[in-house]
């Protein structure tokens, strides 16, 4: 089943105690659809400037992405500017030139209609309510955002919430969208402001999914949190896109089975950690070109293995 997902398609320019690159290829419909393209169909809805290569739209057209909603526009793409080298966890924004999105008028191609499973990736609200509201038929809405939206676009957030069946953010957007610094009661709220169940990632420490009495109908027995690890890696070389990249796994995966049970959930929250452990382990979307389903497998064995009890 093909995922549509709606978000930045950009270029980056990041520093990490490993070194630093300048305007590679990211954004986070970019490495949510590299991560995804494993295993679902996956289409683009987002905007490019004159800056982005036939090269650069090859590396999403090589791992089969549609990019027939990337559409071509005049002046410069989406740039973001960040830095590691304080915490690894957590990025620090250094600069964000939103460019051709700052006058980005989603439109989504007739062959899109169909599409099951939506993806708001990072990207301004009312871009992400403006796709929502033009696929009414969509089975699951899965979203995302960050600590720049939630600071200065509160408003608009509000209104996108409300609409997903997931939420997923990390720990930092979680509490400053909560305004608390407890992280389950910060889930809590977070959870009233309308998602019907919530991902909160912790990088390097796994994710952990919340769930409200609107998650999931027709199953009543994922009420208790649950926690998935993430890999412990010996070598994190550019922590850039992992969030996107889980998101990518997770939902990839899901939209993958025929129906969404508990433990096709619980399994996709370990696919999201299986990819973003892969994209941390080199600059920019490098790792996540030329991965196969069977190393993607074998690591999550591997996770399986570290984390099972009996
Ligand atoms: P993450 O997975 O959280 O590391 O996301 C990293 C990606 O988010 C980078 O490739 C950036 O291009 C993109 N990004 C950074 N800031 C924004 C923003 N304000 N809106 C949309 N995308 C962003």
């Amino acid at each position: 089943m093909s995922i549509l997902v709606v978000g930045s398609v950009a270029f980056d320019s990041v520093e990490t105690p490993h070194g630093k690159v300048a305007q590679c290829l990211g954004g986070a419909a970019t490495y949510f659809a590299l991560a995804a393209s494993y295993f679902t169909p996956v289409r683009v809805i987002a905007v490019v400037g004159e800056d982005f290569t036939p090269q650069h739209e090859k590396v999403l057209t090589d791992r089969g992405v549609d990019t027939t909603g990337l559409e071509h526009a005049p002046g410069l793409s989406f740039h973001w500017r960040g830095s590691y080298l304080g915490n690894l966890n957590e990025a620090q924004t250094l600069g964000t030139d939103l460019n051709v999105f700052a006058d980005f008028e989603p439109k989504i191609p007739a062959e899109y209609q169909d599409t099951e499973f939506l993806f708001l990736a990072n990207i301004d609200p009312v871009l992400q309510a403006r796709v929502r509201s033009q696929m009414p038929a969509v089975k699951m809405v899965c979203g995302d955002t960050m600590n720049y939206w939630i600071a200065d676009h509160a408003a608009n957030l509000a209104k996108v919430l409300p609409e997903l069946d997931v939420l997923l953010i990390n720990d930092g957007e979680a509490k400053m969208l909560a305004g608390e610094s407890n992280l389950v009661r910060a889930a809590e709220k977070v959870l009233a402001m309308g998602p019907r169940t919530l991902v909160i990632k912790h990088g390097e420490y796994g994710a952990t999914a919340f769930f409200s009495d609107r998650s999931f109908a027709g199953t009543t027995h994922l009420t208790v949190p649950f926690r998935a690890p993430a890999l412990p890696l010996d070598e994190v070389v550019d922590p850039t896109g992992a969030g996107d990249s889980f998101a990518g796994g997770f939902y990839g995966y899901i939209a993958s089975q025929p129906a969404l049970t508990p433990e096709v959930f619980r399994k996709a929250m370990f696919y999201g950690g299986v990819m973003g452990s892969f994209t941390v382990e080199r600059f920019g979307t490098e790792r996540l070109q030329g991965l196969s389903r069977q190393q993607i497998d074998a690591r999550f064995q591997l996770l399986r293995q570290i984390s099972h009890l009996d």
